[in-house]
C-alpha cells in the first residue's frame, strides 16, 4: 500500500532526463529498478560500449588503473562507463549529479545491478567464484565528507555499496572514516594537492578489519584515483589481501593516459 502511494504521490522519473517512467525495458521484471527512460537507457547502454584506448576492451571489462591507484597495490578497478566532464551532458554524468544530490535508493539499486556482471568477473580473476564471494569479500565505500552528506541527505558511494553488497551477498562493513575537518572538495585541487589531501583525508574506522579478505572498494567515480589509492593503503594496513575498486564512472582522461 505504501509503495502504492508513493507512486501515485511521486510518480517514478527518469534519473537522467525526469520524464516520468511508466514502462519496463523487454526482459526484466516488476521488481527490477528501473532508472532511465527509453532514451537515456539507449544513451547510457551506449556509453557502455566505448573502449578503453590502453588495454582495447570494453570500458566494463577493462581493469586499467590511474596510477595512483597502481601505486597504492590496488588489484584492479571496474567500472561501468567513462565520466566525461568535457563533453556536453551525457547520460552518466547526469546519473552520477543525480545520485550525489538525491537520496533516492532506485538509481543507486540500478547502478549496483549494472556493476554486478563487471564485480563477478573481476573476483573471478583473482580466484574468487560465486559461491565464495559470501565467505572471502567484503564491501566497503569511501565516505562522503560530512558536510555534503548533511546537505543532500545521502552518502552516494554508501548506498552503492549497500545495494551491491545485498546483491553480491558479501558483508558490507564501514572500514574507513574521514578525518575530522579534512572535508576539503578534491575537485577544487591539482592532481598533485589532490594526492597529499586525499592522504590525510582518511583514517581507519574504529574496530575495522579486514585481515586475509578480498575488499570491494566502492566509490561513485573516480577522477585522478587520489581518494581511492588513500583508502587503498589504508586496507592494505589493515590487512586486505586484495582491493578491488569499484565505480560507476572513471574519468575520461583515465582512458588513454595510465
Ligand atoms: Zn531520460
Ligand atoms: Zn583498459
Amino acid at each position: 500500500m505504501r509503495e502504492f502511494l508513493r507512486k501515485l504521490f511521486f510518480p517514478p522519473q527518469c534519473s537522467a532526463c525526469r520524464t516520468l517512467l511508466d514502462w519496463n525495458p523487454p526482459g526484466t521484471s516488476a521488481a527490477q529498478p528501473v532508472a532511465l527512460c527509453r532514451d537515456c537507457l539507449i544513451r547510457w547502454e551506449a556509453e557502455k560500449t566505448e573502449a578503453c584506448a590502453i588495454c582495447g576492451c570494453r570500458v566494463s571489462n577493462c581493469r586499467c588503473m590511474p596510477l595512483a591507484l597502481q601505486k597504492a597495490k590496488c588489484t584492479g578497478f571496474c567500472k561501468l562507463v567513462y565520466y566525461s566532464p568535457r563533453k556536453s551532458d551525457p547520460v552518466q554524468n547526469r546519473l552520477i549529479y543525480y545520485i550525489k544530490r538525491n537520496a533516492d535508493r532506485q538509481t543507486p539499486r540500478f547502478l549496483a545491478d549494472e556493476l554486478v556482471p563487471s564485480v563477478y568477473s573481476g573476483l573471478q580473476e583473482i580466484g574468487v567464484n560465486r559461491d565464495e564471494v559470501a565467505d572471502f569479500v567484503l564491501v566497503t565505500y569511501l565516505p562522503r565528507g560530512g558536510r555534503s552528506r548533511l546537505q543532500y541527505g545521502t552518502d552516494q558511494a554508501k548506498e552503492l555499496a549497500r545495494t551491491l553488497s545485498e546483491r553480491l551477498g558479501a558483508p558490507m562493513r564501514c572500514l574507513i572514516r574521514r578525518r575530522r575537518g579534512a572535508d576539503r572538495e578534491q575537485k577544487r585541487l591539482s592532481p598533485e594537492r589532490r594526492l597529499e589531501n586525499a592522504k590525510h583525508s582518511f583514517l581507519a574506522a574504529r574496530d575495522a578489519d579486514c585481515n586475509g579478505k578480498v575488499v570491494l572498494l566502492v566509490d561513485d567515480v573516480v577522477t585522478t584515483g587520489a581518494s581511492m589509492a588513500a583508502c587503498t593503503r589504508i586496507l592494505r594496513k589493515l590487512g586486505a589481501s586484495y582491493v578491488l575498486g569499484v565505480a560507476v564512472a572513471s574519468d575520461e582522461v583515465n582512458r588513454e593516459r595510465i
